[in-house]
This record gives structure tokens, sequence and C-alpha cells, in this order.
């Protein structure tokens, strides 16, 4: 029923549009006008993104299947290679199958739903822009009215749900110390870098629990080995499943470089951010039913799984909507080493026509 060939086509056109996060203005372009060929009502948002209806003929939930245009960087010129089942990039940038096979697959879908008159409830779908960016578009979208959502954007065999994914906050220290010549007068100064250094010799970052892990990803300061450094940067983010744990490590982060900064004789400014917060579909039985049945019905296992990762679903569920995550067959992502199967992106796109199929049952 899916035309693997036209799947791949779509998929190829898809990665050879630029489209690094703030730039998808090419691949938008194309997008519209497929999905108006295709026959949908297609409006855009200020942010960019896009929103396109199909008008279902019967009645039963509405859904809606959501993928973003962005990808992350290297993605400018890629070139596609093609090797038997796999697709790969030519190695010096990524593939873009995070998320060109989310969207390739959705079109796929509503090609094979035109082309064999399949008769589904109504269907949402909407593209994103700079998912990758702290789901900066998502965060923009206008309340949407359905029952549950589908978020193509994760790896893993087909048929594999991400119901359960993390609270995430983004946290910014500045510690402000003093500056002096190095080498005439250092007691007059107060070296930040050290100061920093006691802060992160007694936080504990990586993995707190099996549902916390904690970061520190940037560090800036000093100028010039003569001087005494007076300010550094350092940027991190703590993730949990649970919204409790993530505050309360949050704090302790902060807490330490009070304590730490104030032992030295430091000065410090914390920020901390709410990017996105967690979701939980465990109890959301309606749903994993729909889930479970698509998967048996194309002779794949249904798995449930928890992930460390934001995505656009974590918005979705945030404005009320049970939205899962669901494999397009993506695989070492972010990397240029990144590649997909042929095979996997058919067999995805026949799990979400058997999604829609389940709908009406
Ligand atoms: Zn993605």
């Amino acid at each position: 029923m899916v035309n693997s060939k036209r799947l791949v086509n779509t998929f190829i056109d898809l990665v050879k549009i630029d489209s690094e996060s703030g730039n998808e203005k090419k691949v938008r372009k194309y997008l519209q006008n497929v999905l108006c060929e295709l026959g949908l009502d297609v409006a855009l948002d200020k942010k960019g993104n896009i929103y396109a209806i199909y008008h279902g003929k019967v009645t039963g939930p509405s859904v809606l299947f959501s993928a973003h245009m962005d990808t992350v960087i290297p993605g400018k010129g890629i070139v596609p290679v093609i090797k038997g089942d796999r697709i790969s990039s030519s190695g010096d940038t990524i593939l873009g199958g995070d998320d060109k096979s989310g969207i390739a697959e959705i079109l796929e879908m509503l090609f094979v739903i035109k082309e064999k008159e399949i008769s589904s409830p109504s269907i949402v779908i909407i593209f994103t822009v700079e998912e990758e960016q702290g789901l900066k578009g998502a965060k923009e979208l206008q309340q949407i009215q359905v029952d549950y959502g589908f978020v193509l954007d994760t790896s893993g065999d087909i048929g594999t749900v991400v119901i359960k994914a993390p609270t995430h906050y983004s946290f910014k220290a500045e510690v402000i110390g003093k500056s002096a010549h190095a080498g005439i007068e250092p007691e007059k100064g107060v070296n930040a870098i050290v100061a920093v250094s006691k802060v992160i010799a007694n936080c504990k970052i990586g993995r707190i629990d099996d549902e916390t892990v904690a970061n520190i990803g940037i560090i800036e300061g000093g100028s010039a080995t003569n001087i005494v450094p007076d300010r550094v940067l350092i940027k991190g983010e703590v993730r949990s499943l649970s919204k409790q744990k993530v505050k309360k490590h949050l704090e302790d982060i902060k807490s330490t470089f009070k304590k730490e900064c104030q032992k030295y004789g430091a000065k410090v400014d914390f920020e901390a951010k709410k990017d996105y917060i967690s979701f939980d579909l465990s109890g959301e039985k309606e749903l994993l039913k729909i889930c479970k049945k698509a998967s048996q019905s194309i002779g794949v296992k249904h798995v449930e799984k928890s992930t460390g990762g934001g995505s656009d679903a974590n918005v979705f569920n945030k404005s009320g909507i049970p939205t899962v995550v669901i494999s397009t067959g993506m695989s070492k992502v972010h990397t240029c080493d990144e590649e997909i199967k042929i095979s996997d992106m058919v067999k995805a796109t026949e799990y979400i026509l058997a999604i829609v199929k389940k709908l009406k049952d």
C-alpha cells in the first residue's frame, strides 16, 4: 500500500533542502505546495509553523500528526547516499532524518489516504520550526482541538512509543570576582575561575538517580594569563521525569554556587529557566490501545518507553492533548553518521496508517 519509491523520493527532496533551525523558509514552501496539492486546508502562523487539516468523512477521535522542519548543524548541502536499504549522508553533514523522515512518512500517509480513499476522521498536520532550539516553534502554536497527538520524532524499532519525558530547566550562573595584576598584586584579586572550580567540585553532575540528570555544558571566562579573572559564565541544565526532583536538584546546585562563592569571596548571579515540563501517559489507556492495535495489525512489537529528551510532544501534552512520540526509524541522529533504513520508513508509514484506520474501529 505504501509506495516506497515515492516515500524515498519525498525524503530525498526534503533532506536536500537546507533547513537548519531558523532557516526553514524553503522547506516550508515545499511542504505548503505538497499539502495544497493533496487537498488539505493549509495555514501558517506568525512563527512559521504549518497547520494543515484533512477533513475526514467519518466520526472518531480527531488526531494530530506532527514533525519538525528544522535540523541541527551541520545541515547545509546534505548529499544523501543510498546503499541498498540504507540512506546516509556523504559523511560531512548530518542526514536530516531527524526529522525529515517524520515529515516524509506523514506525507506518504496522506498520499495513501487520498489514493486508496481510506475513510478516516479529520486529521490535523502540524510541521513546526525551531524544535531543536528548545521547542521554540511549538511554544508559539495556537490551541488546537484534537483528542490525541502523535509526534514522529524518535529513534528505535517501529512500534516504539515514548510515553514519559522529563521536565527540563536550563540555568546560567555568572560568577563575579575581582581582577588584579597576576604578577604584581594577585592577593588583591578574587579569581572567579578558582571560585567556579570549587563550586563544580561540590556539585552533583551527571546521573543523579534513575529519573534525574544534570549537566554543566558551557564555561567561559578569563582574558589573559597575567590577569586574575573577575568573571566566569557557566551554563547547564537539569532534567527529571519528576517535577519535584528537578526543582530540588536545581535548588541544590544554586545553593552550592552561593555557598562556595561566598566562602571564596566571589558573588554569583544565578538564573534558571523552565524550558518544558514532563509528561506521563501511562494512564491514557485509549491512546495506548490505539498504538497497540496499530502495532499488532502491521506485525511489530508495541513497546512503551521513557526518554531523557524533550520534543514538541512536551508542548502538546502541556496544552492538554495526550501526545506520544513515535519512532520514524531515524538513527544516530545529531551526528554525521546519521542513517535510516528505507524498510523502517515504510514500516513507520504503515504504522501511522494503521493508527488512522484504528481510529474508527
Ligand atoms: Zn527531532
